[in-house]
């Protein structure tokens, strides 16, 4: 039997917008390279992405979506509520993830009918590791953070600086780090500071990850060299970069990137087209992350008064309760020269505009990356996961934002509805950045810099493309040596 004529890659993204987006946008990356990728999904994911990907097939690419029926029955969801994005409670969250367990055996069935040349899974489905050697091919794994944030995971757990300190507020240094990085107890993420379920689950992924081929980062060489270096060279883990992975969409990818935009993106843009260069705030706190209305109204009352045009996406439609905008100020549209996207916006578009000046961000690295891509500097509001140690990049280690002086991580059982962070706070982060005094003026020179060598490092000799490429020719060199 003659080798199958291209290298095959399958990708397996966890059911979640900040992961499915990079890891889609990576698959068809590979295609335009001509390696046959199939892309694992589910029913009504599958339809958020079926535009492109057609749009990709018709040019001749070598792309599918392979559709699994999603086990709503079998956990007790509702039909519909497919990612981690549209569930609304706690109890929905571990139905999801037990569905996600469920797509273990179709996922099997699937890849031993048909046994591509690598698996690319993302870093919450471990066990791909086990099942990949079975099949006697790489398994990579797909992580979807900074550089930075995993190098600090791995110093708080490995070095637990936390046991040292005395306070809560008390700033420490995160040991092990190449820079000088400080953080708060409160800040670090509770399944970093003690063991918990989620620590155990993160050994699992870890170990995962060190009997991997490798791992795959939508990061790039000149944004967080010496993280790169620490990961691979002190940590001991090979990786390749191959983003800002936004960088290879079209304006139609654009508009609808993850999800169909609420608004037209003609009429956002046509707007922004009116405003002066860097004038506008965008403001938004990535995919999954709901506000209480008395929090929204601190922002609210922040962006009136530091009076600078804005966009704010807002995604807690549903949740809100008293009608249309209750808990904004009174008059509040009137006054304000803003626009409010209730649902999913245009994000990489928006960012992309001249007029963008500034992006108030809960530190999602996909955001963050998209912002630092489009030349935007951020105002840094993390509030859990790892967006603590992102907004260590980007204040203390980056230089590319401020920070709005969020203080505690957010235990989402513990702290849902309270207000974080106060008006005060806000529009002072909002003037610091958008008024343009010196420390703004090189906060934004340093974040354009980064934008221009972003458009650099995907072109042909870049350093994302010379990732891209050597992985394809060891993929093949596998592939060579398994089949002879
Ligand atoms: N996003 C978007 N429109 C929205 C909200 C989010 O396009 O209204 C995209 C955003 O561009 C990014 C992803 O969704 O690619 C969010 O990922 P991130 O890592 O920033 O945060 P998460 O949602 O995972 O917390």
């Amino acid at each position: 039997e003659s080798p199958p004529p291209k290298l095959e890659l399958v990708f397996i993204p966890f059911l979640a917008s900040g992961h499915m987006i990079p890891m889609v946008d990576m698959a068809r990356l590979f295609a335009s390279h001509g390696v046959a990728v199939t892309i694992i999904t589910t029913t009504h994911n599958s339809l958020i992405f079926k535009n492109a990907i057609d749009r990709d097939i018709k040019s001749g690419k070598p792309i599918k979506l392979h559709v699994l029926p999603f086990p709503f029955a079998e956990v007790g969801l509702p039909e519909g509520l497919e990612k981690m994005n549209s569930v609304t409670s706690q109890g929905q969250k571990q139905k999801l993830y037990q569905a996600t367990m469920l797509l273990k055996k179709p996922i099997q069935q699937m890849l031993l009918d048909h046994i591509p040349d690598c698996i690319v899974s993302d870093m919450f489905y471990p066990w791909t590791v086990d099942f990949a050697a079975e099949l006697g091919i790489p398994r990579i794994v797909f992580q979807g953070s900074s550089y930075f944030a995993l190098c600090a995971q791995y110093s708080m757990r490995h070095y637990a600086p936390c046991e040292n300190v005395t306070s809560d507020m008390e700033l420490f240094v995160v040991p092990g780090l190449p820079d000088r990085v400080e953080l708060t107890r409160l800040q670090v993420p509770d399944h970093d500071r003690t063991k918990n379920e989620l620590t155990a689950i993160l050994d699992v992924i870890r170990e995962a990850e060190l009997r991997s081929f490798g791992v795959l980062m939508n990061s790039f060489y000149e944004l967080e060299p010496s993280y790169v270096n620490h990961f691979r060279n002190v940590i001991g883990i090979k990786t390749w970069n191959i983003g800002p992975v936004s960088l290879c969409l079209s304006t139609n990818d654009k508009y609808e990137r993850g999800h169909n935009s609420v608004v037209d993106p003609h009429e956002c843009l046509s707007w922004l087209d009116s405003m002066k260069p860097n004038s506008v705030l965008y403001v938004s706190f990535g995919s999954q992350h709901k506000f209480p209305p008395p929090q929204l109204y601190e922002i609210a009352t922040a962006l009136e008064a530091s009076n600078h045009p804005f966009i704010w996406v807002i995604h807690n439609e549903e949740t809100i309760d008293g009608g249309d905008e209750a808990w904004l100020p009174n008059g509040f549209k009137s006054r304000v020269n803003g626009m409010i996207i209730r649902g999913w916006a245009p994000q990489v578009l928006i960012l992309e505009h001249v007029a963008i000046g500034g992006f108030m961000t809960h530190c999602g690295w996909n955001s963050i990356l998209e912002s630092v891509t489009a030349g935007v500097p951020l105002i840094a509001w993390p509030l859990y996961a790892e967006q603590f140690y992102n907004e260590k990049l980007v204040t203390q280690v980056a230089k590319i934002g401020v920070g709005v002086g969020a203080e505690k991580w957010l235990n989402l059982l513990e702290d849902d509805g309270k207000v974080v962070v106060k008006k005060k706070k806000i529009e002072k982060a909002v003037i610091r950045l958008m008024d343009g005094g010196d420390e703004a003026k090189e906060i934004r020179e340093r974040t354009k810099e980064l934008g221009r060598k972003a458009m650099k490092v995907v072109e042909v000799g870049g350093s994302s493309y010379n990732d891209l490429i050597s992985l394809i020719g060891e993929l093949v060199l596998l592939r060579e040596s398994r089949i002879n």
